[in-house]
Order: C-alpha cells, then structure tokens, then sequence
C-alpha cells in the first residue's frame, strides 16, 4: 500500500511539474498573438453569411494544419435567416437637426428609405417598458434608457442584453413605431453597440437600433427640460434565407483514451462592424494556442484535446448544431469549455461542484494561483454560448471568469480592434487553459455533470 501511495504520490508531482512547464511555456509563447493579429488583419470582419466568415473558415482550416492539428474536420450546417447590415443613420430632428451615432441591431427590419421619424418616448427599465399601458407609446420611437454600468460585469450586461432582445417587441405592443436601445456597452465614446434582437409573433416588427451612450445621455438631457424630442432613423438590411455556416475541429489525440475528449474553443464569426478582436479572435487565439502548448507537454495526454471554433454564435446557431451532430459522443466529452469574454485577466475557475473533492483539480488550482486565479466554490451554470446545447446534453463544463471591464467598453462596436488587446493578459490566459487542459487531459479525473 505504501509503495502504492508514493508511486500515485510522484505520478501527481510529475503531473504537476510537467503543468506548471506548460504554464511557464505558455506565458513566453508568441502563438495566440500570432494567430489573433492574423484573423483581425488576414480575415476581418466575418459575420455568419458574409465572405468574410468563408474566409475564416479557410483560415482556421489552413492554421489547424500548419499548427500540426490532427483529425480536422469542417461540419457544415444551415443558417436560416443570416442578416446582414445595409446602410444606416439617424438624426435628431427636433429641437434641432444633430447626426446621432446609432447602429441597427441583428434581425433587425429595415425602415421605409425616407426612415422613420417620431417623437420619442423615453423608458428607464425594461419593467418599466413592460407595465406600460396598451396604446401608451403609439406612433411613438421607443428608446430604452436602461445603463449598463461596468461595475455590474457580465450581469450588467445581460440586464442590457434583455431589453435589446425583447424590448422592439414589448414596444410595438404598446403602439411604437420604432425602438432605440441605450447601447449595452459601457463605452463613453460615441461608438454604438450592436447585438441580437428577436421579434415575438404577436407584435408588428418595427426596426430596431442601438444608440451610443453620449447620445443618449443628450435624448435625456432635452427630454428631461420637457422639450418633444424627435428623431428620424433609416436602417437597411438584408436577410439571407438560408446560408451554409461552419463549426471547424481540430484535435491533438490523446495517447492512451483517445476516445475521452476535452473540448474547448471559440467562436469564429464576428459582428460586421470591426475586426472582431475581442469578441471572439481572442477566445479563438487562446483556445488554439493553449491546446497545442498542452499537447506538447514532456509527454502527449493521456486523453485527446479538441478545440472547435464555433460559426454562428451572434446570431445563434453553433451550439444547437454542434450538440445534434456530436450527439452519441457526448458520454465521451470530459468537459467542454468556450472562451468568449475578451482577452482580461482571468481570475477565477469554476466547474462541477462536486469535482473539487478530486485532488487532482486540487493539483489544478495550486497550479493556476501563481496567475493570480482562484477556485470558485459555486458551480459553472454557464460555460459559454456555444457549449450550451452540450451542458444541457449533460456535458460538464468548465468556466475561467474574466475581468470584463475593457470588453464591455469595446465589445459588438467599431472599436473591437487589435489595439485594445492586452498582450500580457491574452498570455495569461493562455497559461490558464493550457495548464487546465493538460491536467484534465492527463489526470483522468472524471468531471460530474453540473446537476449532480
Ligand atoms: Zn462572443
């Protein structure tokens, strides 16, 4: 029994030894940088039926192979009803005639070409908006006045992102003609936020944009002297019924259990309105390089380590088609990770509850605390958009938080540029996947589901 202890005992300290290499390697490793000044410089912008995403589909297959990626594999899958963004403006008309800086918002209708002109209701909350009387908004543009403030992190932004999904809707059933959102971002400057609406079945679809948060401030300002603010909006659009997206795989095989996968990645489309640097060629970068510095470890994992860039995730559609085709493997996925918050520092790992009484993850969180990440006691509920059909499959999932303060300033707007990266912090999280995927990789620990 004692031999036994010890030999487990030094298997864990060469586990351990070889994972804090891997972190220390990936800390000086220039790869993700290279690969995200690639997809923003090579690539651009790449919403899902653009020729854009085509080509960051012809990139990533291209970047798997020269990385030495094995089994890469293109899973092609139907999007219906790709929006793509046309022409848009909009102006204050009254009490004078000023630009305001506005971006439409996905799925969004087009306006008529002489745009929509209205005086404007101004709306504090989403409940607000929601308890207002039928009729209460007619031949009205609704603008929901809601601030996202980044002391409120990624729960802030979901609040914001509720009322951009719903609130066209909610509008519309009360009589508005149009609907502008407060931009959920937290960017001062005058740089619109873009995102996903969905129109409900039982309300007129009125057009839908975001405005910049001075402007904003100014529509508050002018409403709050009791003056009648009007403002014209032209939005133009086109929706692609049906177009071809893409989710590309590529794999390091694990040398004992090839069949066990940990799986992780990011999303490869982007919105149209830069180069996606933050939202997600970061995530994708990071993923990459990371599974590739732990697959080089002294010694190849025991079990193999996938990463999928996912093509829909603006807009929806990666996850579900992702989790229908790899539907009668999903027993042989470990644990499924998505980095998608930017390149901030990470400081915290959440996974399973029940996986911390594993000594190997406790190997795992002494190996992370010199990067400044701490274990979270709490259990992930949410690993990322795109794994969200296999966490519901049952998959586990694993969760590495990120400061988000820099992404919600640049996220979904034309600053999303390569400039705002930090490079010391997308190496820090390179460092962290890296060391978590060899360990997963190489322990054999076994992850419970995130209900058990
Ligand atoms: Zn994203």
């Amino acid at each position: 029994l004692l031999a036994f202890v010890a030999s487990t005992a030094s298997a864990d300290g060469a586990m351990r030894a070889a994972a804090e290499d891997v972190r220390e390697r990936a800390l000086a490793d220039p790869l993700a940088w290279e690969l995200l000044e690639s997809l923003t410089t090579d690539v651009g912008p790449r919403p899902v039926g653009s020729a854009g995403m085509e080509r960051a589909k012809e990139w990533a297959v291209a970047r798997f192979q020269v990385l030495g990626f094995e089994n890469i594999s293109i899973e092609s899958f139907e999007k219906k009803d790709a929006w793509l963004r046309g022409p848009e403006s909009a102006q204050l008309t009254a009490p004078y005639s000023r630009e305001l800086a506005v971006l439409g918002l996905g799925n969004s209708v087009p306006t008529i070409q002489e745009g929509v002109e209205a005086e404007i209701a101004l709306i504090g909350s989403l409940a607000e908006l929601r308890a207002m009387p039928e009729g209460s908004l007619a031949g009205r543009i609704a603008v929901l006045n809601w601030r996202f403030d980044s002391a409120q992190g990624e729960a802030g932004y979901r609040a914001a992102s509720d009322g951009r999904r719903d609130g066209a809707s909610i509008a519309a059933a009360k009589g508005a003609i149009g609907f502008m959102l407060r931009s959920a971002g937290t960017s001062s400057g005058r740089r619109a936020h873009t995102g996903v609406m969905r129109y409900a079945e039982s309300a007129p679809r009125i057009p839908a944009a975001a405005i910049a948060n001075p402007d904003a401030d100014l529509l508050e300002r002018l409403v709050a002297r009791g003056i009648a603010v009007r403002l014209r909006l032209r939005l133009a659009s086109r929706l692609l019924p049906s177009t071809t997206a893409w989710n590309v795989s590529g794999v390091f095989r694990g040398r004992e259990d090839p069949d066990a996968v940990i799986l992780v990645g990011g999303h490869l489309d982007s919105w149209d309105n830069s180069e996606g640097a933050a939202d997600d060629a970061a995530g994708v970068a990071i993923t990459m390089a990371a599974a590739r510095l732990a697959a080089q470890a002294r010694v190849r994992p025991r079990r193999t380590i996938r990463v999928v860039l996912w093509g829909s995730e603006e807009t929806s559609g990666s996850s579900e088609a992702y989790a229908e085709r790899h539907r009668d493997e999903i027993a042989h996925i470990v644990i499924a990770g998505e980095s998608d918050l930017g390149a901030g520092r990470v400081y915290k790992i959440a996974t399973s509850k029940c996986a911390w009484s594993d000594p190997h993850l406790q190997t795992l969180t002494a190996v992370l605390a010199p990067l400044g990440i701490q274990q979270d006691p709490v259990a992930a509920d949410f690993g990322g958009v795109d794994i969200e059909h296999l966490r519901k499959a049952g998959v586990p999932v694993v969760r590495l938080s990120q400061d988000p303060r820099e992404y919600f300033d640049v996220h979904h707007t034309a600053d999303d540029t390569l400039n705002r990266i930090n490079r010391r912090a997308l190496d820090q999280n390179v460092a962290a996947w890296a060391a978590l995927l060899y360990v997963f990789a190489e322990s054999g620990v076994d992850i419970c589901s995130h209900d058990d």
